[in-house]
């Protein structure tokens, strides 16, 4: 303990009953070393940036010492992982540190991830390695940037200390700050027991972390599982707008906040294929791309099993009532994904006419191994200024495009041009985290070179527009840089 106060910090998961967590220290380092904090972010939490930009800053969080008011725990949870259920997960190589409320009255977690062992490590060490680190700065703040519900980093330190996966490599440890780190997983923890009393805990702790008005609607935990429903829907209909593949949608992995949460093998895609994966496990494809929106379904009727016992006494009215809400999905996620996409190609409303123009052009680049960001951006550009070759010579058949291409602009009449191309502009980013940036800005740290890593941050802040100095950034991979899979 130390008398540090980074944050005011007022924890209440840490209030709840013992069986939701395990009070859990972090385990110090020996050499730890700052490669980033996230002052924005720290102000925003109303943290004190200079002390933990400070060598005292940095023991806290490097796990080497506890701030003054913080009750490091790991949570418990399970999870379906690759739809095979394993019920005791839980956090195994990172600790809650506690929460935070801002005087906006929102409330955050703080999370130390790779601050070594706690109760819920089976085999694994407890501890992440430098790379990870790396990854999950850089994708977690281009996706806040880009506008996708996420955890955010905070802080992304050395730890000075080797782990070992495939032979010693360098660790690090991440602070994640998330509007909680409520799993579907969690309530699955409590369902695998029987624990009907702490589900109920857990239900009612949800809905007023996260959904404070379903408290006063007919039936509160049949509006939470609708809620989650909205949100989860939409948050992976944004993920596909972008060409985002998360890569590990277990149950776990999905927040009760609909915050994103967990980048590990995830991947921005360059070249556009509904069937891409880019897990080193994801062997069947469960979560590729074109996927996720099932998948989505699937793990969300995981959630709604876990609540049964809660929607109705009943087994029957309950089952029918959490089936009326899964319904909804199909349609929310839908409209959700049609919006998205369509403004992608400049329209607002769509026809099925332009929903079949859509998914003829998506055929079209996955035929021809398009690239999904630059194609897009391009488009803007072409609908501007008439001239069409920036779009043909992107394809191997330049025809199938050309054709296309005389329908999308019949499609947007005269006076509305103008309204088009602001509306692609702000749905297509120029600049993503591209893969291959991301490994040469971990290469890179590996060798003690964070400059690509800082680099990288800055130029997906703001995505959306042009800057000059950032323009080697926009563009796709050249063949032999192009990243094939990514690990966690
Ligand atoms: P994740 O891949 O981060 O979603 O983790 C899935 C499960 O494996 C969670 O229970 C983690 O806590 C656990 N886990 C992953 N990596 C490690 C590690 N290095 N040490 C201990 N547990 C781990
Ligand atoms: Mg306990
Ligand atoms: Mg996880």
């Amino acid at each position: 303990k130390c008398e540090l106060v980074p944050f005011r910090f007022d924890n209440s998961y840490s209030r709840l009953p013992n069986a939701f967590f395990e009070a859990t220290a972090p385990t110090p380092v020996r050499a730890p070393f700052l490669i980033r904090l996230n002052r924005q972010l720290t102000a925003e939490l109303e943290g004190d940036a200079d002390l933990l930009e400070s060598q005292e800053g940095l023991e806290i969080l490097s796990g080497n010492k506890i701030a003054e008011g913080a009750e490091p725990i790991a949570t418990a949870y399970s999870g379906h992982q690759f739809g095979g259920f394993s019920p005791q997960l839980g956090d195994g190589r990172a600790v809650l540190l506690g929460e935070v409320v801002n005087a906006g009255g929102d409330r955050y977690d703080i999370q130390l991830k790779g601050s070594g062992p706690t109760p819920f490590s089976r085999r694994g060490d407890g501890r992440s390695a430098l790379g990870p680190v790396l990854r999950e700065y850089i994708v977690s703040e281009a996706m806040a940037a880009l506008g996708v519900p996420t955890t955010r980093a905070l802080a992304a330190v050395g730890t000075g200390e080797h782990v070992y996966r495939e032979g010693p490599t360098q660790g690090g440890v991440f602070t994640r700050v998330a509007q909680s780190h409520i799993r579907i997983g969690t309530f699955q923890w409590f369902a695998a027991r029987n624990d009907q009393k702490n589900l109920q805990v857990l239900a009612d702790y949800t809905i007023g972390r996260h959904y404070p008005d379903a408290r006063d609607t007919h039936n509160p935990y049949l509006t939470l599982l609708s809620r989650v429903i909205e949100r989860q829907a939409d948050l992976i209909a944004h993920w596909m707008q972008l060409g985002f593949i998360h890569g590990v949608m277990n149950t776990d992995n999905m927040t009760i906040s609909g915050e994103t949460i967990d980048y590990g093998p995830c991947a921005f895609m360059d070249s556009y294929h509904p069937a891409k994966t880019f897990s080193s496990i994801d062997h069947q494809g469960r979560y590729a791309f074109g996927n996720q929106g099932a998948i989505g379904f699937w793990n969300l009727t995981r959630f709604a099993e876990t609540l049964l016992p809660l929607i109705d006494s009943d087994e029957k009215q309950s089952i029918a009532k959490a089936e009326s809400a899964l319904d909804a999905y199909d349609t929310i996620h839908r409209e959700a994904l049609e919006k998205r996409l369509l403004a992608k190609i400049g329209l607002q409303r769509g026809s099925s006419d332009d929903w079949s123009l859509l998914t003829t052009l998506l055929e079209a680049m996955a035929d021809n191994e398009v690239d999904f960001t630059l194609l897009f951006r391009h488009l803007a550009t072409t609908l501007e200024q008439g001239d069409d070759l920036i779009i043909t010579q992107m394809f191997r058949q330049p025809k199938s495009i050309s054709d296309w291409l005389k329908v999308w602009r019949s499609r947007i009449e005269d006076d509305q041009r103008d309204q088009a191309v602001a509306l692609m502009r702000q749905s297509n980013p120029v600049y993503i985290p591209r893969n291959h940036r991301v490994e040469e800005a971990i290469e890179a740290g590996y060798q003690g070179d964070f400059s690509l890593f800082h680099r990288l941050i800055e130029v997906t802040q703001d995505p959306f527009h042009e800057h000059a100095q950032y323009a080697e950034y926009e563009n796709a991979p050249l063949p032999e840089q192009i990243v094939q899979a990514t690990f966690c």
